[in-house]
């Protein structure tokens, strides 16, 4: 039992049901053939109540703690890194709303987000300005009524999918104003593969791994967003009202990159117990046997950083250190673990017949996204050092 209620343990046995009967049957496929996630897994999802898991029940969330998110996400991204991912922009919008929305903007979007009505996507990365989050250039004028985006993001993934998108722009022109110009607005879209040209362009990246969702490079030229989807109703806090979404996200993230060790930890040790050389499985080699052994205790140490971080969160405390351990150690561990998964898998590992290689790609982008690991580490020091 140790520090899991019984809601936790009835909340990961459902998950890990769902994923053994609807994601792992589909996942190695459509990664293959380079699909998205299908509609009806998302809906499932919806209808499952994983994208309102932490959202207040007012909001028609369930109302549960970050250990249970962090306990959905592992088995959800056990089964493929990319279903994990979904409910990370349920995440960012909703804890955006939830933490610094006004009363009118949660009742408007957090109920519709926590039934999965409104699914939402993360613009904040521009192709010149990414951990350097106060160079931000993409600009919002207000004229009249509304606001006025113009410019470029990257990396934004799913906004294909979302009906909402959150956008940190410029309000305040002068760029020596750093993070004290930038605001949060609930940008509402169409979902689809055509965005809105001229006025939203949006185009696919195409990437090495993480395939079962699209990023995308988007364009504002002019496009139109009423003013009361400010976020909270105050230009120059978005920078600000993010904090509290980075520990969630971070503690996320982490839990992301376990799920994605421990399939391949699952898939090493039964192609270690298969595979026979020079007479016996290759399980009952010493090299192999401690190559598993060393992988399951690095998973462990990441996912006990990642409840650790969680709990700290649930018990109203501070948790931007932890969370920052716990990303930053599971990022590194899941490169280091899928990797040394697809080295006991030798030449099988690098074709495309087995998910190994999938978890592998996957796992690559944990060191770069939410934060990259040198900031994390930046981040981390500044608390240790400089108190900040
Ligand atoms: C698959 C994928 C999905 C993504 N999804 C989203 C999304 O949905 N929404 C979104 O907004 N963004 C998204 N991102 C973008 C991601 O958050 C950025 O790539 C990340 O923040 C890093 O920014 P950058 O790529 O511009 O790298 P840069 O900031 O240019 O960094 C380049 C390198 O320099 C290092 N570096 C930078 N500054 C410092 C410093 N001060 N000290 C030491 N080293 C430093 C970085 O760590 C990195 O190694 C996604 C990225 C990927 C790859």
């Amino acid at each position: 039992m140790g520090i899991f209620a019984d809601h936790h343990l009835e909340i990961r046995r459902s998950v890990r049901d769902f994923v053994e009967r609807e994601i792992i049957p589909i996942a190695h496929d459509l990664d293959n053939q380079e699909a998205e996630i299908p509609m009806p897994i998302i809906q499932k999802m919806a209808d499952l109540g994983y994208f309102g898991l932490i959202f207040p029940e007012e909001y028609d969330g369930m109302g549960l703690d970050s250990l249970s998110m962090a306990l959905v996400t592992e088995e959800l991204s056990r089964g493929w890194l990319s279903v994990g991912s979904v409910m990370t922009r349920m995440i960012i919008t909703g804890t955006l709303l939830w933490h610094a929305g006004t009363e009118e903007q949660k009742k408007r979007f957090l109920p519709k987000i926590s039934r999965g009505e409104l699914l939402t996507a993360a613009a904040f990365t521009e192709p010149d300005v990414g951990s350097d989050t106060g160079g931000m250039k993409c600009r919002a004028i207000r004229e009249g009524d509304n606001y006025i985006l113009r410019g470029e993001k990257t990396w934004c993934t799913f906004a294909n999918r979302a009906h909402v998108l959150t956008v940190l722009a410029r309000t305040d022109a002068d760029p020596s104003k750093r993070h004290k110009g930038l605001s949060m607005f609930l940008v509402e879209k169409e979902p689809g593969d055509d965005f809105d040209p001229p006025k939203l362009a949006g185009s696919p990246i195409p990437t090495i791994g993480y395939k079962g969702m699209k990023s995308y490079s988007l364009g504002f030229d002019g496009y139109e967003v009423p003013s009361e989807n400010l976020l909270g109703g105050e230009e120059g806090k978005g920078f600000y009202q993010l904090m509290p979404t980075y520990e969630y996200a971070r503690i996320q993230t982490a839990a992301r990159a376990v799920g994605v060790a421990q399939a391949s930890l699952e898939a090493a040790i039964q192609y270690a117990k298969d595979r026979t050389q020079f007479g016996k499985p290759i399980a009952e080699h010493q090299v192999i046997r401690h190559k598993i052994a060393h992988m399951a205790t690095d998973i462990e140490a990441a996912r006990q950083l990642c409840y650790a971080a969680a709990m700290k969160k649930d018990q109203g405390e501070r948790a931007d250190l932890e969370a920052g351990y716990a990303k930053a150690f599971a990022a590194e561990m899941a490169e280091r673990v899928t990797s040394e998964a697809l080295q006991v898998f030798g030449g099988y590992g690098y074709s495309r017949e087995y998910p190994v290689q999938r978890y592998w790609r996957d796992a690559r982008v944990f060191r770069i996204f939410e934060g990259t690991s040198e900031i994390q580490y930046e981040v981390i020091a500044k608390r240790l050092l400089d108190n900040r």
